[in-house]
């Protein structure tokens, strides 16, 4: 049997990046270590800051949740229900009871009360995957801004982002590719963005969450099959088992080296529609989706 690398009790997890085995209370404090390192590290977050944690019902989004309570932070939780027939009921029915097990807040947004229709329901040439993050982008910003919040918090961890930098490098995304990383600073009508899971795994996230009784969702959105994220996640697992530690320092290098990716100054103006932030005269929430007023989400006027 193994035994725990700092009391030798028995092990509950053996991992090969770093190289040791922990039992369940110390692997616990491992992963919430990190997790407030992440933070302290890329200055996520100061004092006075109103956060929202976007969960999903999905296990990243609950580790978010459940290390941020643990380490002491308040915020409450945002659910958007995408109206993805019965994964989206699925998922919102087990957002709220995360929540509730975990004493927070949650507010539910409803895409096919809002705009009449849900992901995978329009008529239009796009993959539902590329309106759909802009759309959860959008009304995660929106919401904030209308109610308060400078700080939204996903569960977007390290095997996401070395799938999504591989993704941007094979295709030279120089755009994606100068601006991806662990946050996106604040500005006029944008809530910071934070990624706390930047350096935890999937298999990390696993372990972690299962250390608690909350239920999340194991299956995953029918929309994301055959998505290229997920081929490049595979092939990024088999480099990972071969020579562990080469994800973390993927992104660490990346980071690092960022610089050599010209930054493209973009020049936002006001939608006319919603006047939030837009590279046109309408942006692209509102284009999409049609619309001729202003959804305003301000928290008992929705
Ligand atoms: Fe949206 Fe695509 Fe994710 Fe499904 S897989 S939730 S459609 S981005
Ligand atoms: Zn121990
Ligand atoms: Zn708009």
């Amino acid at each position: 049997m193994r035994r725990c690398k700092f009391c030798g009790g028995e092990a509950y997890i053996v991992m090969k990046s770093p190289k040791m085995a922990l039992c369940r209370e110390h692997y616990r404090e491992f992963v919430e270590r990190k997790i407030e390192r992440t933070i302290h590290h890329y200055k996520m977050l100061k004092e006075g800051d109103r956060i929202l944690v976007a969960v999903s019902g999905g296990k990243d989004a609950l580790a978010t949740a459940i290390g941020m309570k643990n380490l002491g932070y308040e915020f409450e939780c945002l659910h958007i229900n995408l109206g993805i027939g019965e994964h989206s009921e699925k998922s919102e029915k087990i957002s709220r009871e995360q929540c509730d097990k975990l004493g927070r807040k949650i507010h539910v947004l409803n895409l096919k009360e809002l705009v009449g229709m849900g992901i995978g329901e329009v008529r239009t040439r796009r993959a539902p995957c590329s309106y759909c993050g802009m759309t959860k982008r959008y009304l995660m910003n929106k919401f904030a801004v209308d109610n308060g919040f400078n700080v939204i918090a996903t569960g977007h961890n390290l095997d996401d982002e070395t799938a999504f930098l591989l993704g941007n490098l094979l295709h030279w995304n120089i755009n994606y590719l100068s601006r991806q990383g662990s946050m996106l600073p604040e500005s006029e009508k944008m809530a910071r963005r934070i990624k706390p899971l930047y350096e935890l795994t999937n298999e990390n996230i696993e372990y972690y969450v299962n250390l608690f009784d909350i239920p999340y969702l194991q299956e995953r959105c029918p929309y994301s099959q055959g998505a290229k994220s997920i081929l490049y996640g595979k092939v990024l697992n088999e480099i990972e088992e071969e020579s562990p530690g080469t994800k973390l320092n993927f992104v660490k290098g990346f980071l690092k080296n960022q610089g050599i990716f010209p930054r493209e100054e973009i020049e936002l103006r006001e939608c006319k529609i919603c006047g939030m932030p837009s590279l046109g005269e309408v942006c692209s929430f509102c284009r999409f989706w049609k619309l001729e007023d202003e959804l305003k989400l301000r928290e008992g006027k929705l």
